[in-house]
């Protein structure tokens, strides 16, 4: 009697586990090492529980503060943050390791969860942030009276330094509450450095004090091509339609987007275009180009042949100026100069190009394009900034510190890796975001610049390719993806090339080769899309 009362009791026991909502620690990206998990015992997190930082400590507070708000958002469960100190008994606890206990990798930490708690452990506040995010991403979603957490010890950190994304604001606009948005989905996929592509031929984004006619007169394009660059009767179909009046950042604005990412340990990288994709800027100063213009804010989507003159000395001046305060805005070390897709047919017929190719002894128009970046390279250095370009940059020979994002397939960064300059891996097949991600045009999905890039595609790359020796190898410094706006009208849309293709990629990112599994990924994705349900994110349900 008194055995059937026992087992009895253990399986209302055990049932009454199974219907509490549990913490699953199979995220997106997952974990590098989840080690000693027990799911027969667990820590049970209840309502009005308590998050403990180290006192005094104003970095690991504002985590606090963010595990703090990310719970309640999830389950509905409230907490105070304390400090910690003699006789505070806290359920989570955030603290760095030890001096002595660190490592190198800034992002690395520990989750210890037992019977005394949650105890997180890290290098840095980054690697609190980010140990946050795995609780965050563990965590049922739905109201809760209590969580429980399986015994485990997590060890954890990202595989690449440097795991970027990339939006394009130029070709469509969207305002600086969105871009907060945009960061808040980065964050959630381990995301490190923000890619912002701030100006283009079809619209200059972003307020520069020195020249306050540029961005409100740049940011203006009196109307769009329709479709795909529709052509009839010898020339393009246009909506006649203006846009983009008003649509760039203040650099108040821009500042304040600085800091949002900064609490969340990620870096923007702004990129100015150049010297091709500048039509919107030439279009305020004409005499910039090699004709002479005029010019307009570029309506159609393409490979503009107007481009800044190389051999204006006034092309350096604007430069300069422009970079001058965009270093001011904005902290990164690293600054985008774009450097692609810069036709030299302008240069070759323009005597201006020609006579500073004779001054410098160049034999070759692509030359030019290297002059002007190793001038910029020494004026970004002299400021203790670093330059990347895409890897046309190669074409004339790469200036000294420059740091090469390989777009083109991988051969621009492997040639890069080889002559021993950083490289960030974002080839087109694997990385490109506007491409469809569905197979076909259909009705199932919007207008986009063609190509096919399904989930499975951007989960399948390996960032180093085969071929480059192991002190090669050391030069691949991440991969990001890339999200181009042609045909991206709506932050709806944004979101759905976005996701869940992002979180394949953070996978690529952040997880070691041999653990990755598409299946797996697959399962753990499903968790992943509830929460961008939750959040109201607009993600693609028919990914394949
Ligand atoms: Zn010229």
């Amino acid at each position: 009697m008194r055995k059937l009362a026992c087992s009895l009791f253990a399986l209302v026991l055990s049932l009454a586990t199974l219907a509490q909502p549990k913490a699953d620690y199979n995220v997106v990206p997952l974990p590098q090492h989840i080690g000693q998990l027990d799911t027969t015992r667990h820590f049970t997190l209840r309502p009005h529980f308590t998050i403990a930082y180290t006192a005094g400590n104003a970095e690991l507070e504002r985590n606090a503060e963010f595990l703090q708000q990310y719970v309640k958002e999830l389950t509905q469960m409230n907490s105070t943050t304390v400090p910690s100190g003699k006789g505070v008994k806290a359920d989570i606890t955030l603290q760095l390791r030890p001096a002595k206990q660190r490592t190198t990798q800034p992002e690395a930490y520990t989750l210890n969860i037992d019977k005394k708690g949650i105890l997180i452990s890290a290098n840095s506040g980054e690697g609190i942030f980010r140990a946050i995010q795995t609780l965050r991403k563990s965590l049922p979603i739905e109201d809760c009276q209590e969580v429980l957490f399986p015994y485990a010890v997590i060890d954890d950190e990202a595989r690449f330094a440097y795991r970027g994304q990339h939006l394009d604001v130029a070709r469509h606009f969207f305002d600086a509450e969105y871009i907060k948005t945009f960061i808040d989905i980065l964050a959630l996929h381990g995301i490190n450095q923000f890619h912002w592509h701030i100006t283009d031929d079809q619209g200059w984004r972003f307020e520069v004090k020195s020249m306050p006619e540029l961005a409100p007169k740049a940011s203006i394009r009196k109307k769009t091509v329709i479709g795909r660059n529709c052509y009839s009767k010898h020339s393009y179909l246009y909506d006649n339609t203006e846009y983009g009046r008003g649509c760039y950042y203040t650099q108040q604005q821009m500042r304040d987007i600085v800091r949002y990412a900064a609490e969340r340990y990620i870096n923007i990288i702004p990129e100015i275009d150049l010297p091709g994709h500048m039509v919107a800027a030439l279009s305020v100063y004409p005499e910039l180009g090699c004709t002479g213009g005029p010019y307009e804010v570029w309506p159609v989507w393409g490979v503009a042949d107007d481009v800044l003159c190389a051999g204006n000395p006034r092309t350096m001046e604007f430069l300069k100026k422009v970079l001058t305060e965009v270093c001011d805005i904005f902290p990164s070390r690293y600054i985008h100069i774009g450097g692609d897709e810069s036709p030299r047919v302008r240069w070759k017929h323009c005597p201006k190009c020609q006579a500073k190719m004779k001054e410098l002894g160049l034999g070759r128009e692509a030359e030019l394009q290297t002059y002007i970046n190793k001038e910029l390279d020494r004026f970004l250095t002299a400021k203790g900034r670093t330059l990347i370009g895409w890897d046309e940059t190669l074409e004339g020979g790469l200036s000294e510190n420059a740091v090469v994002m390989s777009w083109r397939g991988y051969a621009g960064g492997i040639e890069a890796a080889r002559q021993h300059h950083p490289v960030i891996m974002t080839p087109t097949g694997n990385c490109y975001l506007d491409y469809y991600q569905i197979k076909g045009e259909s009705a199932t999905q919007p207008l986009g610049i063609g190509g096919y890039l399904p989930l499975s595609k951007v989960y399948g790359m390996e960032p180093v390719p085969e071929g480059l020796s192991q002190e090669e190898q050391k030069y691949i410094w991440g991969a990001q993806c890339n999200l181009w706006t042609e045909y991206v009208l709506s932050s709806d849309h944004v979101e759905f090339m976005l996701l869940p293709r992002l979180a394949a990629m953070s996978e690529v990112q952040w997880l070691s080769p041999e653990k990755k599994d598409f299946k797996a990924f697959e399962k753990r994705l499903q968790h992943t899309l509830r929460m961008y349900e939750k959040f109201g994110y607009k993600y693609c349900t028919k990914y394949e």
